[in-house]
């Protein structure tokens, strides 16, 4: 390797993971691999995959960003194939079919007026001449309505297109055919697995990197979406068809249909459930207007299979692709809104409402996608995929929690046999990097934003200049992104390049070329962009970029999780510190108090009477009569609706008391936590039946050891990111 990458370093952490690799390929099982930063583990599964290559093998190389496709095809596989010169590798990347020019939709859109006084099409058109593969990548800047060109399922015309047999979309899929090595990313991955549609050719293994999002790529792939946007569009391009007359006039009422059904949405501005908006009468009403508006659609589509007498052939095409269109979206509503089965979430994805109304044609009601996701894919994922070969790799720097890959097997229904590992990073973090945290600047939700902007603008500023740029800021929103390039653009020296402006291989070009360049980017550049040595030396990050914990398929996740033990009195029980002292206080006191009166009462007993004298029988009958009925009876069971079913437990039970003291000190079981992976969804604490802040503990990473946890479990059962788990074993080592 080192004879042809001259910045090669030997690597321990990398020799193991491409041996482990290895083995589990030839042994045709699956290998878990969670390789730390540094380790290079692309060479490192590279490297098997060569020879299993050279032994005749097919792989498919997934992952989940753009920008380590690009690496893998422009720089690493060809190192390989220099290096391991026995492989006779032919690899290919295949992308999802919108990267691909459709050569029938740029011809209606030639005959649009609309395009063909956009300046920029121009452009496209000229481009459209040169390319060989049609990938937009190849653009110099983004094209705005790259949409209305891009290969489409909806529009494509298949063997019926005039453009089939040289169509770029489908000289991909024939390349890909003749490749044994292909890349691709986890959407098309599970796209081509969820639809049977025979997009990559047989292959013996797979090889997942950046695995840790693959059950979000399994989700989406699963999920039947429609974007308010769908139906307008396709009566703008019916209304300029050449299409019968009183067809073209059904465009008013699909208008109004569509209009009826997306307006109950057009209020807010953060995604939501379906069921938190509308009750039952309200779903019955949304299922009798998509139910309307299916059969309408469906109508449109059946008239549009008519002929016209005198249409010419590119009428005709473009009638057909109306039919199918139509047709496709009749489809979507139908399967959209069809009853919930269980394990079904429907939910409304909302765009910010500046991005709504500058994307308006006809009316407001643009930005909102209407998703039925399905929750459990566990099962579909192991059908889809993991029938297909048992020899399944799956890496990333972040997989494993802290019982292993269990919680990743289980997300993903793979319950094949594996070779599992966690190899840690090489690099000397404390030596080689460091970190900052501003603490002058105040959160978001205590400062008005734009002040918030402001300060970190300044911050930036800052950081930018004591590294003479080269710096990634990274953003969680566009909006920040646009906020904070508007502050820095006329403020720093440096170049400035913006996500969006360009294709991202474009923007990473032009950032590595310029030596001192600043980038400001979104999701893109977060993850599998490869800069080497100095022209990358700060990455600043405005917030942590961790799933809203309150995202309709988060939550519904965390539902589906704590279904089976859905005691809604649970979620009443106080968690605050307050609530804890008390009972702490109470629960000990209760316990002092009965071991003196049962002692004093037992003494009296045993010396006949002698300590008490006459009020022996008073305070037997009293103590009997309080701790009986009152206490145990009242607190412990007129409370429960109140304060939850373990009231009495938390602050009434002297047994509670002793069970505590035992599972704190004496007690195997006990919660440890990897607080690395929590995402603060405070599931945990809200299903605590003992009023225990469990999220404190889990994002500090400390193991609970309180005497009030009774050890049951129900935190690390509810707990989505495996961040919890009830161990049992030996005391030692507590804190
Ligand atoms: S085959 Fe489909 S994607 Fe290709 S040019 Fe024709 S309509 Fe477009
Ligand atoms: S094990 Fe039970 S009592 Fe202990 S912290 Fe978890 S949920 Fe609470
Ligand atoms: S430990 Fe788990 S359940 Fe608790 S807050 Fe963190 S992610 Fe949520």
């Amino acid at each position: 390797m080192s004879r042809c990458l001259p910045i090669y370093e030997y690597r321990e952490e990398q020799i193991r993971s491409a041996e482990l690799i290895h083995d589990a390929i030839r042994r045709r099982q699956g290998c878990l691999i969670e390789a730390g930063t540094g380790v290079g583990k692309t060479l490192a599964y590279l490297a098997p995959i060569a020879f299993a290559i050279a032994e005749g093998l097919v792989v498919v190389l997934s992952t989940y960003t753009i920008n380590l496709q690009t690496q893998l095809i422009e720089k690493d596989i060809p190192i390989l194939a220099e290096a391991i010169p026995e492989a006779p590798l032919r690899p290919f990347l295949l992308k999802g079919r919108s990267n691909y020019l459709c050569k029938l939709d740029l011809d209606h859109a030639a005959a649009d007026l609309i395009h063909a006084s956009d300046p920029q099409f121009s452009e496209i058109l000229a481009w459209a001449q040169r390319t060989q593969t049609g990938d937009m990548a190849e653009l110099p800047r983004t094209y705005p309505h790259w949409h209305d060109i891009a290969a489409k399922e909806e529009t494509c015309r298949g063997k019926d297109c005039r453009y089939f047999n040289s169509c770029h979309y489908y000289a991909a899929r024939r390349a890909a055919l003749a490749a044994n090595l292909i890349v691709v990313n986890h959407a098309l991955l599970m796209t081509d697995a969820a639809q049977s549609a025979g997009i990559l050719p047989h292959y013996d293994v797979l090889v997942i990197d950046e695995a840790h999002h693959l059950e979000d790529a399994a989700t989406a792939a699963l999920t039947l979406s429609i974007d308010s946007a769908e139906v307008p569009a396709f009566c703008d391009r019916l209304e300029r068809s050449a299409v019968r007359p009183d067809v073209r006039l059904r465009s008013r009422g699909l208008r109004d249909l569509h209009h009826d059904l997306f307006e109950r949405f057009d209020d807010g501005n953060y995604d939501f459930t379906l069921s938190d908006r509308l009750d039952h009468e309200g779903m019955d009403g949304l299922r009798l207007s998509g139910a309307v508006l299916q059969t309408e659609l469906a109508a449109v589509a059946n008239d549009l299979t008519d002929a016209l007498p005198d249409e010419d052939d590119t009428a005709r095409e473009r009638r057909e692709g109306l039919s199918q269109t139509a047709g496709l979206l009749a489809d979507a509503f139908s399967g959209l809104l069809a009853e919930p089965s269980d394990g079904d979430v429907l939910w409304c994805s909302v765009a910010s409402r500046p991005a709504r109304k500058s994307n308006a044609a006809a009316n407001d009601l643009q930005g909102l996608t209407l998703h039925r996701t399905p929750l459990a894919i566990a099962r579909c994922v192991a059908d889809l995929l993991w029938s297909r070969t048992p020899a399944v790799v799956m890496t990333s720097a972040t997989l494993a929690t802290s019982e292993g890959f269990s919680y990743l097997r289980q997300r993903l229904g793979f319950d094949g046999a594996a070779i599992e590992a966690v190899i840690g990073s090489p690099f000397d973090y404390p030596t080689q990097a460091l970190l900052y945290i501003p603490n002058q600047i105040s959160e978001p939700s205590r400062n008005p934003l734009p002040a918030y902007y402001d300060a970190i603008a300044e911050e930036m500023i800052r950081l930018i200049a004591l590294t003479s740029g080269r710096a990634f800021l990274l953003f969680t929103s566009r909006k920040a992104l646009s906020e904070l390039y508007t502050r820095l653009r006329s403020r720093i020296p440096n170049p400035l390049f913006r996500q969006g402006d360009r294709p991202p291989q474009k923007l990473l070009q032009v950032y590595r070329e310029s030596g001192n360049g600043v980038l400001l980017g979104n999701q893109t550049f977060w993850e599998g962009v490869d800069i080497q040595g100095d022209a990358l030396s700060a990455v600043v990050i405005d917030r942590i970029p961790f799933a809203v914990p309150d995202s309709p398929i988060t939550r519904a996740r965390s539902e589906e999780l704590t279904r089976a033990g859905g005691d809604p009195f649970r979620q009443l029980s106080n968690k605050s510190l307050g609530a804890w002292r008390v009972e702490r206080v109470m629960v000990h006191s209760v316990l002092v108090a009965i071991v003196l009166v049962t002692a004093l009462l037992w003494l009296n007993s045993l010396w006949g009477g002698q300590v008490l004298g006459r009020y022996s029988k008073v305070a037997s009958q009293t103590y009997g009569f309080y701790i009986g009925m009152i206490f145990s009876g009242v607190v412990g069971v007129g409370f429960y609706p109140l304060l939850g079913t373990r009231v009495w437990c938390r602050f009434g039970c002297p047994m509670a008391a002793v069970l505590g003291l035992i599972q704190k000190y004496f007690s195997r079981f006990r919660i440890t936590t990897n607080g690395g992976q929590c995402i603060s969804c405070g599931n945990c604490s809200t299903y605590c039946e003992m009023g225990i802040d469990v999220r404190w503990y889990a994002q500090r990473e400390q193991n609970v050891v309180r005497a009030s946890c009774v050890g049951c479990g129900i935190c690390a059962a509810v707990c989505p990111r495996g961040v919890l788990r009830l161990e049992n074993g030996p005391t030692g080592g507590r804190t």
